[in-house]
């Protein structure tokens, strides 16, 4: 870890939120909280500098709650992020932070939502807005957000912002907050704009940032995994079982809670298996790794500081359950195997929007991870008839089968079968609830990392089940108040990516009040609608800028409630009135995009 800080309680912060985070299992804080949280509670504007996995919600979050006076029913944070996905994200980690704050109201507001509802909760009093910017600024025009007794408002994912187009929606905001508020800006990088946005409404800010610290790890195989299609127990124990030298593994999960209720899963399907955390005192802990050595263990589930220098040489696995939160943590997890001159394996699990910590490991350890394929029904049968005929063959070496042959001869003739069925009868006996076969088919992996580049902000940041099954559907989300669109629609479904070159019949084109004159640019058109609508942005069309006008093809059947909030979205600050485009593109002057994924426009 890059800090020596172990405990929450270091940080200054209050018996009431430290009961919280003992609650819901936070062992102890990330380097970015570590250092963050401190100067966060004395009141100072902040730029940090982190990627995304290394717990900067908790980073901003845990100090301005500790600000916040539930009585006051009006604002007193303000939240910006890039995505309505984080903006729920992050509104639900706070209301997670509030389990011992009774009162205490977050409130999400984002595009695509119906406004009526948003009203109602906004005049309802919530004492933290997790919004996105484009609808923040909305409501501070019609003076439905009221931000007069603002104390602290943090920019969230800096960079993503603006990379999707908002920065003008940010900076427009900032000019309408009260003079007097504390302001901490996160960002994954730091481009020149933001920089230049921090220098102009930050005051005096301290700048903290997690490097990637280089390190080199010992010579053990690392491969990694990336969660789709299957449950992350399932995957692990289908890996664990035909993993060849397994003989015992540590792995890391994040919170405490986390390290029980994998232990029990495992011990449900047949391991040998404890949790490993900081609720054990010394001497359950050196139980726990004595049991481990001793092969009463074959797997320790432990968090990272619970873990730290164990030393046990038979652990030939050490997975990576959850991603750590930097380089160092990975390092330090990964040297649990490979000891004594004994060959360690390093699995990663990692998420969609993990992407990037993968790649910083291997940029930082100076080694390649190679992706690893689940291994299928078939192969987990073959490894488990292999080391069933094993078993076998180790009994036929065994002394006195006599008796147990001459029973064999008994059971073939007085059954008038042969030896074969008699033979296949017994295994199935051996193997009553330990079946050789999975049943059920293999899951259809979804194809790894695709866009990869793209950032994730368009759906797939979000890891939870809400989104897993959509599919590749262009979404409009509903959420709450309406039945999604694509439960009420009966146009076939994309079964594929929508092919954007040839203007599809599943394709309107829209006409929006804003071009070239205005300084947009696609990016800034996507980002406006992905956010607004909800749809995710490799299914916006083909865009055309003209001078004082463009256009936009959106997958046809939108309900009305996205096409209302489009016609409200502004950009740049112009409102875009979308509407479907009737007639001719205007003489001249068109310069035509054909869509690449976002990122490498
Ligand atoms: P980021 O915003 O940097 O991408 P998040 O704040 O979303 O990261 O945190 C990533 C995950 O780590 C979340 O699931 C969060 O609950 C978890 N997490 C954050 N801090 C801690 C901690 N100190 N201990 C355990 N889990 C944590
Ligand atoms: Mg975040």
């Amino acid at each position: 870890m890059t800090t020596s800080v172990d405990s929450f309680a270091d940080l200054g912060l209050s018996d009431s939120l430290l009961k919280t985070l003992a609650e819901i299992g936070y062992e102890s804080p990330s380097p970015i909280q570590a250092e963050c949280i401190p100067v966060l509670l004395e009141g100072h504007d902040l730029i940090g500098m982190a990627q995304t996995g290394t717990g900067k919600t908790a980073a901003f979050a845990l100090p301005l709650m500790e600000q916040i006076d539930v009585r006051l029913t009006k604002p007193q944070a303000l939240i910006l992020t890039p995505t309505r996905e984080l903006a729920i994200q992050v509104a639900e980690a706070l209301q997670s932070y509030a389990k011992n704050l009774p009162g205490f109201h977050v409130l999400p507001i984002y595009g695509g939502q119906s406004y009526t509802i948003q009203l109602k909760q906004l005049a309802r009093g919530a004492h933290v807005i997790v919004g996105t910017p484009g609808r923040v600024m909305d409501h501070l025009e019609r003076k439905t957000l009221n931000l007069d007794c603002l104390k602290t408002m943090v920019l969230d994912e800096a960079d993503e912002m603006l990379r999707m187009g908002f920065i003008d929606d940010v900076e427009w905001i900032l000019e309408r907050t009260p003079e007097q508020h504390q302001t901490a800006l996160f960002s994954a990088t730091m481009p020149e704009q933001i920089r230049r946005v921090a220098q102009k409404y930050l005051v005096e800010p301290r700048e903290i940032k997690i490097k990637a610290a280089t390190a080199t790890v010992a010579a053990i195989r690392q491969v990694y995994w990336q969660v789709s299609g299957m449950h992350k127990l399932d995957a692990l124990t289908r890996i664990l079982e035909v993993e060849e030298d397994f003989d015992a593994a540590i792995i890391f999960v994040r919170t405490k809670n986390a390290t029980v209720e994998l232990a029990d899963k495992l011990a449900a399907r047949g391991y040998a298996a404890a949790a490993l955390n900081g609720d054990l005192n010394q001497q359950m802990r050196e139980r726990v790794i004595e049991q481990l050595k001793s092969g009463a263990l074959d797997i320790v589930i432990a968090t990272d500081v619970a873990a730290r220098g164990i030393d046990v040489p038979r652990v030939s696995h050490v997975v990576n359950y959850d991603i750590p939160y930097d380089t160092e943590a990975y390092v330090h997890r990964i040297g649990r195997t490979g000891r004594a001159g004994r060959t360690g394996n390093a699995i990663l699990f990692v998420a969609p929007r993990e992407i990037r910590m993968l790649r910083t490991i291997e940029r930082a350890t100076r080694q390649p991870i190679a992706p690893l394929t689940l291994p299928s029904r078939a192969d987990v049968t073959n490894k488990r008839v292999a080391d069933f005929k094993g078993k076998v063959a180790e009994v036929l070496n065994a002394e006195g089968l006599d008796f147990f042959a001459n029973i064999v001869s008994q059971i073939a003739e007085e059954q008038d079968i042969g030896v074969e069925e008699v033979a296949a009868a017994l295994c199935q006996m051996a193997q009553e609830g330990k079946p050789l076969q999975i049943p059920g088919e293999d899951p259809v992996a979804r194809p790894a990392f695709r866009d990869e580049r793209r950032p994730a902000s368009f759906g797939e940041r979000d890891s939870k089940p809400r989104f897993e099954d959509r599919g590749e559907r262009p979404r409009f989300e509903g959420r709450g108040d309406k039945p999604r669109f694509e439960e009420r629609s009966e146009r076939p479904r994309f079964d594929d990516k929508p092919k954007r070159s040839a203007p599809s019949s599943d394709m309107v084109r829209y006409r929006i009040d804003v071009g070239r004159d205005h300084g947009v640019q696609v990016k800034d058109i996507v980002g406006a609608i992905a956010n607004e609508a909800g749809i995710e942005s490799r299914f916006i069309g083909r865009i055309g800028l003209y001078d004082e006008s463009s256009t936009v093809e959106l997958p046809a059947g939108m309900p009305a409630e996205a096409a209302n909030a489009l016609k409200r979205t502004r950009v740049r600050g112009v409102p875009i009135n979308l509407r479907p485009d009737e007639g001719r593109p205007d003489a001249g002057g068109e310069r035509t995009f054909k869509k690449k994924p976002y990122a490498e426009r």
